[in-house]
């Protein structure tokens, strides 16, 4: 089979399009011949070596893979050659450890992230995925833009339902809002009854931002303080959650637009310099606000996020699709900033 693989870390052009032997499965693996992965920010950082939990090289990078399972280790049960799969980010969740049975299998020790160690990632023909992280897809869903559902939505589900727990009616601020996160968190707010302020720095990403569902659009130069914006078109009320996926740059501004009892939830790891915040920003102004992260997706909130697609609820917002043989130009993509939604690699044999 032909995949990317990163020999070390360092600029796009680490990533080559090469014969490798194809994966076997593990007894708990299926084999899944891949028909499109997403080409996530994550994987920018690990081929830059910037993740602070390390990489083991050389790699496959990849984990939002739709794919065919084509081979089935011994005690797979679940699933059969044939079926139309989607993957979850993280691999080999125990199933029995105290964070696995609480439900937040994302926190399971034994976990390992699909494409950062080793070579195992989605950008290949053929992946081996273990059976507990992956998901068949309803049969309506025949686009390859499914291959997103874990990362892209699954994540702001996650964030938005099960973190900051959204209720009916709420007001949601959205920060980077005409990223792939960003619209796909609009979407979800809209279907679960909120309603939604949206923050982009890019005039060019407005007009997708209006498209996915927003209320308000506060269109603000980088680094600028917004929480006036926000104070405005909330008649003084501010936000119930904030949505945070641009990071410290952002989060002095996300903490002053919340409401009484308001939860702000962190996703996404795209910078590494730490926001600071005073501590009396958070309680002692009398408005009993919450800091939050999410990061993710539990195999329930990835087959929810497709009962969600099937329903018409929410659709993945793809914008590029590259064959694999070009994943440096989709990091290049990726690094600039300028892409609205999500880019999708597919192999160059399909
Ligand atoms: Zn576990
Ligand atoms: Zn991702």
């Amino acid at each position: 089979m032909k995949a990317v693989v990163a020999k070390e870390t360092g600029p796009p052009s680490v990533m080559t399009w090469t014969d490798m032997e194809p994966p076997r499965p593990a007894r708990d693996e299926c084999v899944v011949k891949v028909e499109a992965c997403g080409a996530c920010m994550h994987e920018v950082l690990v081929r830059r070596g910037d993740r602070a939990q390390g990489t083991g090289f050389p790699i496959i990078p990849g984990h939002e893979v739709v794919g065919e399972v084509v081979e089935v280790g011994a005690d797979v049960v679940d699933f059969a050659v044939g079926d139309r799969v989607v993957s979850n980010q993280r691999q080999r969740v125990c199933g029995k450890c105290r964070e696995c049975r609480m439900g937040r299998e994302t926190r399971c020790p034994r976990k390992v992230f699909l494409g950062d160690i080793g070579l195992n990632g989605g950008y290949a023909e053929l992946v081996a995925v273990s059976d507990g992280s992956l998901v068949k897809v309803p049969p309506r869903l025949t686009s390859p833009d499914v291959a997103i559902a874990s990362c892209a939505i699954g994540t702001v589900l996650n964030a938005l339902r099960d973190v900051a727990r959204l209720e009916l009616g709420e007001t949601v601020l959205v920060t980077g809002a005409g990223g792939g996160i960003g619209l796909h968190a609009i979407q979800l707010a809209k279907a679960s009854g909120a309603r939604v302020v949206a923050q982009t720095t890019s005039p060019g990403k407005v007009e997708a931002v209006r498209e996915a569902g927003a209320d308000e659009i506060l269109l603000v130069e980088r680094g600028a303080d917004y929480s006036k914006n926000v104070m405005e078109v909330t008649d003084g009320q501010g936000c119930d959650i904030v949505l945070e996926n641009v990071g410290a740059v952002s989060f002095l501004s996300s903490v002053n637009t919340l409401a009484l009892h308001g939860r702000l939830v962190l996703i996404g790891e795209v910078q590494r310099t730490p926001p600071t915040v005073e501590a009396d920003l958070v309680g002692w102004r009398g408005r009993d606000i919450s800091i939050l992260s999410a990061a993710s997706t539990t195999k329930r909130q990835l087959e929810d996020v497709l009962t969600l697609m099937d329903r018409g609820l929410v659709t993945p917002v793809v914008t590029d699709t590259l064959p694999m043989s070009e994943a440096p130009r989709a990091h290049e993509i990726l690094e600039s900033g300028s892409v609205t939604g999500r880019i999708l690699l597919v192999p160059d044999t399909a």
